[in-house]
């Protein structure tokens, strides 16, 4: 007989999303509106979730991690994203972006001093491309490191940094060559506490509330030559392809929030009466759900594929592209959709859905907007 494609959960990730929706419903979903009007970045969440294995998912045992790849990974993030996206975008932003660039970069001798720490949530991480001029375009970068001796004299600024402040730790991209060579930029690690390195003002956001985002600020920052990852040169080339395996889990990320708004609307639909009946009734609500549910698998399916074909070490430029850029665009109409089921009550902040509605957007932003998506998915297919 023949059997479908398998996109159903493995036991061991099966119950990985079990864990990580009882730890959710335990430890965060109490306070998330209390996280989301104050803007606390709840740090003792993420020292918990390090005990569970997954600040270092990727990460193997030998270095502290959980070992596991990246259909557990997609699990996780997927199950802290249905209850709070902030909480998914600083679990991905740690283990993808600053531990992952470690991990795919570092020698031995580096991955031994920060792996451990970040696996564990010991140490929390930061990863800085992005500055006030370069966001999409950060090839242009104006940050800009200086050799001398074994040292590199940083001056310059990122913005939008998530964990800037809270930080323990930051790879950052620098400027170390020509403007305009893609080989003139050099990811170095730099810790907190390192004379010169400082953080800036805390961004007050639309959504992503609980997840800090801040500027770091480089001022005659000293660092030396051993803090590099690679080569002197390959730090933008590293970053595209640290943000190649990123784009999943943001991807994720979208897909956890479209679940949850659409799992609260669903069940809403069936409970709210007008004109004597359920809406869900109404073939104008039912229509939506069904468009809802039918995104949503799509959504899952191309970030299942490029999963597994990361796990499998394939090259997931275009793949990792197309799952983020088509999950975060649903992951905005899923909520989008949702706030209209619940009507005026979709509107007011004692129901769910309006932080869905507010936390989606930034996926159709971070790690690359939906425009660069496009971009290097036409380049890709066009090559
Ligand atoms: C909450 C949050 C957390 C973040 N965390 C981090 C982090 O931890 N580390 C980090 O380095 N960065 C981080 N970022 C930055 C994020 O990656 C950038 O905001 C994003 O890449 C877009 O850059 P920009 O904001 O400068 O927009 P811009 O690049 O100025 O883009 C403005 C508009 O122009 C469009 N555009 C630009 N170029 C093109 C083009 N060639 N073709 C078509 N359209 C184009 C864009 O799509 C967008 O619509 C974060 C951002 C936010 C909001």
């Amino acid at each position: 007989m023949m059997e479908p494609l398998n996109i159903e959960l493995t036991e061991n990730q099966q119950m990985i999303a079990e864990t990580v929706r009882s730890f959710a419903s335990k430890h965060i979903q109490p306070h998330i509106m209390e996280w989301d009007e104050s803007q606390e970045f709840p740090i003792e969440v993420f020292k918990k979730l390090g005990e569970l294995g997954l600040m270092g998912v990727l990460v193997p045992e030998q270095y502290g991690g959980a070992g596991l790849g990246y259909l557990e990974y997609v699990t996780a993030i997927v199950e802290l994203s249905k209850v709070d996206g902030s909480i998914g975008l600083s679990m991905a932003a740690h283990n993808s972006l600053c531990t992952g660039h470690i991990l795919q970069f570092g020698n031995e001798e580096q991955k031994k001093k920060w792996l451990p720490k970040l696996a564990t949530a010991e140490w929390i991480g930061a990863w800085g491309l992005t500055e006030p001029n370069t966001g999409s375009d950060a090839g242009n970068m104006r940050t800009v490191g200086v050799q001398e001796g074994d040292y590199y004299i940083i001056n310059g600024a990122k913005n939008f940094i998530t964990h800037g402040k809270s930080g323990n730790v930051a790879v950052v991209m620098v400027r170390t060559g020509e403007k305009g060579d893609s080989h003139g930029m050099t990811a170095f690690v730099i810790e907190k506490g390192t004379p010169g390195f400082s953080s800036g003002r805390k961004e007050n956001k639309l959504g992503m509330r609980a997840s800090e985002t801040t500027e770091l600020i480089f001022t005659d920052c000293k660092v030396h030559k051993d803090n590099i990852l690679g080569k002197v040169g390959d730090g933008f080339v590293q970053a595209l392809k640290v943000l190649d395996g990123g784009r999943i889990s943001i991807a994720a990320l979208g897909l956890g929030i479209a679940e949850g708004a659409f799992q609260a609307a669903l069940k809403y639909s069936k409970e709210r009466q007008q004109f004597d009946q359920p809406i869900s009734n109404f073939q104008g609500i039912s229509f939506k759900l069904a468009d809802m549910a039918t995104e949503i698998e799509a959504a899952k399916l191309l970030i299942y594929r490029s999963a597994d074909m990361k796990n499998k070490g394939m090259n997931v430029n275009k793949e990792s592209a197309m799952a983020k850029y088509y999950s975060s665009e649903v992951a905005v109409r899923v909520a989008n959709e949702a706030v209209q089921i619940f009507g005026g009550y979709g509107y007011i902040k004692d129901f769910p859905v309006e932080k869905f509605y507010r936390d989606a957007k930034l996926c159709t932003i971070g790690e690359g907007t939906s425009e660069i998506q496009k971009l290097v998915i036409a380049r890709a297919i066009l090559k």
